[in-house]
């Protein structure tokens, strides 16, 4: 049977082993998912003992996606602007590719969602990882603009000078949004886990306006709650991403694209329990 693995530490909480249990059984792959808690520091021993076993391929978790960018033998485009790497595939030459699959499955969710991102004003709240892992996958659905704001405006900076030969891309203070016009509002930030808003004005949240939430959990996260009572038109959070990038990691290593929609309904059912 192929064996595949999530690396991370913590690990215990990771919902992967159980999304690509469902996605295998769903296509029928003979595979087996195990999630492994590497200590800090011996992400590379750990890989390469899997890989030496014969293991196919692996995702990678908080705190080892640069670590996985490292030891990657090859990079996929959008591996080598994310700068961190969740998927890694050993190829028939014996070489390790490394891919960063999160970007496309924030993209195939929304899309999925029926949320058009073509010629929309897209808010990126944050410019930790999550942030710069997303931007060119949402680039190439052509949106009319990225602003990129965060607490600390130099790292949405960075970000931009770094994406900016890619496509229209603007870093923006949080204190200086009020009065912009933003179709589509994602929050990449960690704010909603301490039950924190990440600091853009109530204005921008209109009924008109898309809100995503990276974050997830059992109920509405903080972010979600408060742009629903603002009258959001649509409010998603990041569990559709999640699986979503699965997903993607899944299609990389079996060449099969899995039913994204079921395991989400699955998956919420379960944690709602
Ligand atoms: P990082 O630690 O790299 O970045 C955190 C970001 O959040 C920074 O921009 C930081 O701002 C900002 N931030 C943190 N707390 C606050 C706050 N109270 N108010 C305003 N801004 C805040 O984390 P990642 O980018 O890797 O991840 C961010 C979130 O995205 C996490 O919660 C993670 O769970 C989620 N995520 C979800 C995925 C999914 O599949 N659904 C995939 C990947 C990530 P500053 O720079 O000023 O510190």
């Amino acid at each position: 049977m192929d064996q595949y693995v999530v690396f991370g530490n913590p690990i215990a909480q990771s919902k992967s082993p159980l999304i690509h249990t469902l996605f295998a059984r769903q296509t029928s792959q003979s595979m087996h998912y195990a999630a492994q808690l590497v200590p800090l520091g011996e992400f590379r021993v750990a890989a390469d003992a899997f890989f030496a076993d014969g293991g196919r391929g692996c995702n990678v978790t908080v705190p080892f996606k640069e670590d996985a960018y490292q030891y990657a033998d090859q990079l996929t485009e959008r591996a080598k602007l994310a700068g961190a790497v969740n998927t890694l595939k050993k190829l028939d030459d014996g070489l390790v590719l490394g891919d960063n699959t999160d970007g496309e499955g924030l993209v195939q969710d929304l899309l999925q969602h029926q949320v058009t991102l073509a010629d929309q004003r897209i808010l990126l709240i944050g410019a930790g990882g999550a942030a710069r892992g997303v931007i060119l996958p949402l680039l190439a659905q052509q949106p009319s603009s990225i602003t990129i704001t965060n607490r600390t405006l130099a790292k949405a900076e960075a970000l931009v000078d770094a994406f900016a030969a890619h496509g229209p891309v603007n870093a923006v203070a949080l204190d200086e949004l009020a009065g912009g016009q933003y179709d589509v509002i994602i929050n990449s930030t960690s704010a909603s886990l301490s039950g924190q808003l990440p600091g853009i004005p109530e204005s921008l949240i209109q009924p008109s306006k898309v809100c995503y939430d990276m974050v997830y959990g059992s109920g509405p996260t903080t972010f979600n709650q408060w742009a629903q009572q603002l009258g959001a038109k649509v409010v998603l959070d990041g569990l559709g991403m999640l699986v979503g990038q699965a997903a993607e990691s899944f299609m990389l290593w079996r060449g099969l694209r899995p039913g994204a929609k079921q395991v989400q309904r699955e998956l919420r059912r379960l944690m709602q329990e």
